[in-house]
């Protein structure tokens, strides 16, 4: 029997979506042009985005996108919960789309690619299209086994409306705009640019058949994910700053939480992946993707001459 499709029939999601992240905006606007800088304010803001940051990179993608590390259900909860507090959805529905972009990368079908759809698109429209609101359990059938997750991923909206709520209980209106809105608004558009900038800007270290690059700046906003050239050479990798010099701050603080064991077997990519990317430049993608299409091409001529060959040999009766 094929598995079931989650359900999503909530039709006025994208409108609900469109003025939730219009009001983000503008809940950010007001933090910062009407009621303005305060030291308290400030350091909740950062300390809440690098919170949400992590759940995001070290939970929504490192762990449940690419399986790179092993952790008990409950501490599994946790990166989901707060993850979600990133107002990204669920951990499952992320997970889904983000494993189609890695399938589909740069293809007519990838879910955010700058190539097919341009940059606002594969920015920040993608979220606003239907058609990218559904996933086949199939593709996440890893995540779905666990209940706790489906009803993360099916109420995602709960856990961002108590963070709102806790705002406003402790901060009025300018809790909001600076705890939450500001705070979401710069996360949101931090982990944006991974799917639009860095397929666009920066320097391809492995000839991957996609346009991602390693961007050093996305990766200090992004807390590691700035390498993602890196990432699509070998996703199964915890560590995505591959070198000593390719700061990875989810990596660091992944790596001190399985020194005290709330995580375990975090991996890193073998030598053979290192001793290819040592060189450093590796040629545009549309030259590598033709080279591939040239040997695939040869191939197929061999196939097609061996095949004619053996078409026009004398069978054994012939012979008799
Ligand atoms: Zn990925
Ligand atoms: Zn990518």
């Amino acid at each position: 029997m094929a598995p079931a499709t989650t359900p999503r029939h909530f039709k006025a999601e994208n409108y609900f979506n469109l003025l939730g992240i219009l009001a983000l905006h503008f809940g950010a606007g007001l933090a910062l042009f009407h009621f303005g800088f305060r030291t308290l304010d400030v350091a909740l803001a950062v300390g809440l985005y690098v919170l949400r940051m992590f759940a995001i990179t070290g939970g929504y993608h490192r762990y449940f996108s690419h399986r790179t590390f092993k952790t008990g259900r409950a501490f599994q909860f946790v990166l989901a919960l707060i993850g979600t507090l990133s107002t990204q959805k669920g951990p499952i529905w992320w997970s889904a789309i983000h494993r189609r972009h890695h399938r589909e990368s740069d293809g007519p079908n990838d879910v955010h690619s700058v190539l097919q759809k341009g940059f606002w698109y594969s920015h920040i429209g993608w979220v606003l299209d239907s058609a990218h609101e559904n996933y086949d359990d199939r593709e996440v059938k890893d995540l779905v086994k666990y209940p706790e997750l489906r009803w993360l991923d099916r109420f995602h909206v709960v856990p961002v409306l108590a963070y709102i709520a806790l705002t406003v209980a402790f901060g009025g209106l300018r809790g909001i705009c600076w705890w939450y809105c500001l705070s979401t608004v710069a996360l949101m558009h931090g982990t944006f640019t991974i799917n639009s900038l860095s397929h666009v800007f920066g320097k391809r270290r492995f000839a991957t058949t996609d346009d991602s690059r390693n961007n050093w700046l996305l990766a200090i906003i992004t807390m590691g994910e700035g390498w993602h050239n890196n990432h699509h050479r070998y996703q199964s990798s915890t560590k995505q700053g591959f070198y000593w010099w390719e700061y990875d701050f989810t990596y660091y603080i992944l790596k001190a939480l399985s020194v005290v064991g709330v995580v375990s077997e975090l991996r890193v990519p073998p030598q053979k992946i290192l001793d290819e990317g040592r060189a450093g430049n590796a040629p545009p993608f549309r030259e590598v993707v033709a080279a591939k299409l040239a040997a695939m091409a040869g191939r197929a001529n061999a196939l097609g001459e061996h095949v004619r060959e053996a078409v026009s040999m004398p069978s054994p009766s012939d012979a008799e």
